[in-house]
């Protein structure tokens, strides 16, 4: 046939077989005669890197030359058992998903917010916390992300704990208010002796964001307690299982060990301040791109591992799941690129 010349180096293997002519194309080679002997007849294959699949869009566009001109066929789609009605969308059975709250600011927010900015359009703005430094470059390259291990008691009252403290954080409350304490060129103190990708006291380089939690928790008894429900001096004792003291049990999540978490039961984020978390590293990174890398947004048991087990198991998403580190910022590179940052 014409097209056996024309064509022939577009295809490792065209046979026929009972008269009918089959096409199969590939382009890398690296498939067995096993899987082309399981290949339907008279359907065109196309191949890549050992898998392969009909009706690949990449493969319809490349051949359609030879589809247009009726040399090749399109392949069938598997006949379907019995028909299924597909549910009005929008009713119970296909709800449509609402939209992620944190993406669609974002989205807004970058068709009228200058980059560059020192402050955040969205948080609180403080005179608060203790300046050590400006970061080089005048932005922060990255984020650690900590819980604060106390109660969850509001902006007012963690912005003095910050000041008196002598630290240097954004800090977010569990209804995902954000409180910024000073311009974004200012660093202070808030992971201590820490290390990731080749920096060191990474306070020099990356802010501080801490959330209001708990921390790691202890069970007892079918209940939860923090570290602060236990007596004796600094709170060495035994737990004293005070029902003031109590975390409610849909405030908990367990992990085993895994990657960065310690096993064990957390003061989960809540999900406004998982949200708050996003939207506030996904805007560092839009505001200073250049600088601000979602790749170095880590726990700190990430950089400071063995010494300390926050964020641990306490990052749990949007979907209650809990995520490690790296998942998490798999998350954020999702994120950004929905947004195009
Ligand atoms: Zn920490």
């Amino acid at each position: 046939m014409r097209y056996r010349t024309r064509y022939r180096t577009r295809y490792r293997w065209r046979t026929r077989k009972n008269g009918k002519s089959v096409a199969i194309v590939d382009w890398s080679m690296s498939v067995s005669k096993e899987e082309i002997d399981r290949l339907a007849w008279e359907q065109i294959w196309y191949i890549d890197k050992g898998h392969y699949a009909n009706a690949d869009p990449a493969a319809v566009q490349k051949l359609g030359h030879l589809i247009r001109n009726g040399i090749l066929k399109l392949p069938v789609p598997p006949p379907i058992d019995s028909p299924v009605e597909v549910p009005e969308t929008g009713s119970v059975l296909n709800p449509v998903p609402p939209p992620d709250p944190v993406l669609a600011e974002l989205a807004e927010l970058a068709e009228t917010c200058k980059k560059r900015r020192l402050s955040c359009p969205f948080a609180e703005q403080a005179q608060a916390g203790i300046v050590r430094g400006t970061y080089p470059g005048g932005f922060p390259q990255g984020a650690v992300i900590h819980w604060t291990a106390g109660h969850r008691n509001g902006l007012k009252t963690g912005r003095s704990f910050m000041t008196k403290s002598r630290y240097l954080y954004f800090l977010i409350d569990a209804n995902g208010g954000i409180l910024q304490p000073r311009p974004i060129n200012e660093w202070g103190y808030h992971c201590g002796k820490s290390y990731w990708r080749g920096r060191s006291s990474l306070h020099r380089y990356f802010v501080g964001i801490e959330c209001q939690a708990a921390g790691k928790l202890k069970k007892i008894d079918g209940d939860f307690y923090p570290w602060w429900d236990r007596g004796g001096s600094n709170y060495t004792g035994p737990y004293r299982k005070r029902p003031a003291n109590r975390i409610p049990a849909d405030q908990v999540a367990y992990s085993p060990h895994r990657e960065n978490i310690s096993g064990g039961y957390y003061h989960k984020l809540t999900i406004s301040q998982f949200n708050a978390v996003r939207k506030l590293v996904l805007w560092l990174h839009y505001n200073n791109t250049d600088s601000f890398d979602l790749g170095n947004v880590v726990g700190h048991d990430e950089i400071s591992p063995g010494r300390k087990v926050d964020m641990g198991g306490a990052l749990v998403d949007d979907q209650e799941r809990v995520l490690t580190g790296n998942e998490f910022r798999l998350r954020l590179a999702t994120d950004a690129k929905k947004l195009g940052f």
